[in-house]
């Protein structure tokens, strides 16, 4: 289930078309959702490896609903099951998060993570980090510490609470973390910016 994106080589110029607006677009612009025989009925394929029927469409809500509504996603569910838009959303986002979390298991696993504000900055000074991720109810340091990881190129993100990424981590509460891995941390930010685009209206 783990394992960074992007290490298997993609066509990057075939195109697909996306069952909720009809538009044709880069295929990595588009995620691929498989119909599968019991609950909850639709996967996404994150890394295009689960065989199955799918259809391509734009993680973005509006998609979703269209391709639930009318599209090519309830032909494939017909007769397979009943499926509510916002439960494939849900699903969508609990798998993304999922993703993220295996992800950073691993970035935990070797060592290339830090935890708290501290810990982040002793990197950030010694210009390590590929990935900055801030709590949105994260206060005090965090707009210094995007500050300093935008100016060394590092890329930086807002997700979740600090309940939540203390989950994340077993902790109580976590505020921010760094992960200094650049593949790990671009597979996370891919997944954040879908869970993003997914709970956006438009
Ligand atoms: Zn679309």
């Amino acid at each position: 289930m783990l394992g960074v994106m992007g290490e298997k080589e993609r066509d990057r110029t075939s195109q697909r078309m996306c069952v909720g607006c009809g538009n044709r677009a880069e295929r990595d612009e588009l995620v691929r959702l498989v119909v599968g025989p019991s609950a909850p009925f639709v996967a996404v394929d994150l890394g295009r490896r689960l065989g199955g029927r799918g259809v391509s469409v734009h993680l973005r809500r509006r998609c979703v609903h269209e391709a639930l509504r009318r599209g090519a996603l309830a032909r494939a569910l017909r007769g397979v099951a009943e499926v509510e838009p916002e439960s494939v959303e849900r699903m969508i986002d609990e798998q993304l998060t999922q993703r993220v979390r295996g992800l950073l298991s691993s970035a935990l696993r070797i060592r290339r993570i830090a935890l708290g504000t501290e810990a982040v900055r002793a990197e950030l000074v010694a210009t390590r980090g590929d990935l900055l991720v801030v709590a949105e109810d994260a206060r005090g340091r965090a707009t210094e510490l995007t500050k300093l990881a935008t100016s060394i190129g590092c890329a930086t993100a807002t997700w979740g609470t600090k309940a939540s990424l203390g989950e994340a981590f077993l902790r109580q509460e976590l505020g921010v973390f760094l992960v200094t891995d650049r593949g790990i941390a671009r597979a996370i930010l891919e997944c954040l910016t879908q869970i993003e685009a997914l709970s956006e209206d438009e």
